[in-house]
C-alpha cells in the first residue's frame, strides 16, 4: 500500500451493515431493499409511524430482541482492540443501529442513524437506553430512536469536525449508496488524508479511495490493523 501510516494518530472508521453481516444481521441490499420482509415505506419513515405505530413498534421490538442473539465478530473486536491502544485515537461513525461496536470494545461510537437500544419520548425528545419491548400502551408515547427516511442524521455537525481532524479514514462494509455517509470519503479527500475501503466487493465510490481491499470484514479488518497499524490482535 502506498500510504505512509507512521504518523497516523487520529483514525476515523465509517461502518455499514456489511461489518455486522457475519454476526448474523442482514444487510439492506441482501434483501432487495426489504427489512425482514417489510418495505421501508411500511416501517422506517415518520409517515409509517403516524399511520401504524403498532406495526412499526412490533418491527423494532423484534429487531431489538434479535440483538440478544448476535455477538460482535472479529472485525468489531479488532476495531475495539485498536481503540484501546494508547497510540491511536479511534472514532467510529456507524450507519448501523445495532450495538456490536460497543460490545466489541470500541470507545467512541457515533450512531448517525440512531440505535435500536434507545427509545425517544415523542413529547420531550429525550432518549433513554432500552433493552426490552415497548408495551402497546406506550406505542404513541415512545418511538424507536432510529433516524427514519426523510429525517436528519444524528451528530451531523460533529462528523465534518471528526473527519477534519483525522489522519486516516477507513470505510468498512458500506455500499456507499446511502447519503450523506457515501460522501464522507470526499470530505476526507478534501482534507488530503489517506482513505481505505474494506468491503466484500468494489462500490461506486471505490475509485475515490486511496486504496481498496475486497473480502469479508472479519478477515480484512484484523488483517489491515495488524499489517499496517502494527497492532497485535
Ligand atoms: P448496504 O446493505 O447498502 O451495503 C452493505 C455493504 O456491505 C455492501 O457493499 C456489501 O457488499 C458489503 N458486505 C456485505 N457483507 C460483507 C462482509 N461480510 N464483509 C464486508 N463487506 C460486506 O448497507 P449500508 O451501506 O450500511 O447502508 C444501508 C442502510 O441500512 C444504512 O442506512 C443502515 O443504517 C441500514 N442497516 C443497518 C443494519 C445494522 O444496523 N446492522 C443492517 C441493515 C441495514
Amino acid at each position: 500500500m502506498e500510504i505512509d501510516l507512521t504518523k497516523v494518530k487520529n483514525i476515523v472508521f465509517l461502518t455499514g451493515a456489511g461489518i455486522s453481516q457475519e454476526s448474523g444481521i442482514k444487510t439492506f441490499r441482501d434483501q432487495d431493499g426489504l427489512w425482514e420482509n417489510h418495505s421501508i415505506q411500511e416501517v422506517a419513515c415518520p409517515k409509517a409511524y403516524a399511520r401504524d405505530p403498532n406495526l412499526v413498534h412490533r418491527f423494532y421490538n423484534l429487531r431489538r430482541a434479535q440483538l440478544h442473539e448476535v455477538e460482535p465478530n472479529p472485525a468489531h473486536k479488532a476495531i475495539g482492540a485498536l481503540s484501546k491502544c494508547k497510540n491511536f485515537n479511534v472514532s467510529v461513525i456507524t450507519q448501523n443501529v445495532d450495538d456490536l461496536h460497543e460490545r466489541g470494545g470500541a470507545k467512541k461510537v457515533l450512531h448517525m442513524h440512531g440505535e435500536l437500544r434507545r427509545i425517544r419520548n415523542n413529547e420531550t425528545g429525550q432518549t433513554r437506553y432500552f433493552e426490552g419491548q415497548v408495551p402497546e400502551e406506550q406505542f404513541q408515547i415512545w418511538r424507536p430512536d432510529i433516524v427514519w427516511f426523510g429525517e436528519d442524521i444524528k451528530c451531523g455537525d460533529k462528523i465534518p469536525e471528526l473527519i477534519g481532524q483525522a489522519d486516516l479514514f477507513i470505510a468498512v462494509g458500506t455500499s456507499s449508496q446511502v447519503y450523506p455517509a457515501a460522501g464522507f470519503v470526499s470530505m476526507a479527500n478534501f482534507n488530503q488524508i489517506p482513505t481505505v475501503e474494506l468491503n466484500l466487493e468494489k462500490t461506486q465510490m471505490s475509485q475515490y479511495y486511496t486504496t481498496t481491499f475486497q473480502g469479508k470484514a472479519s478477515m480484512l479488518v484484523p488483517e489491515f490493523i495488524q499489517t499496517y497499524l502494527g497492532i497485535k490482535i
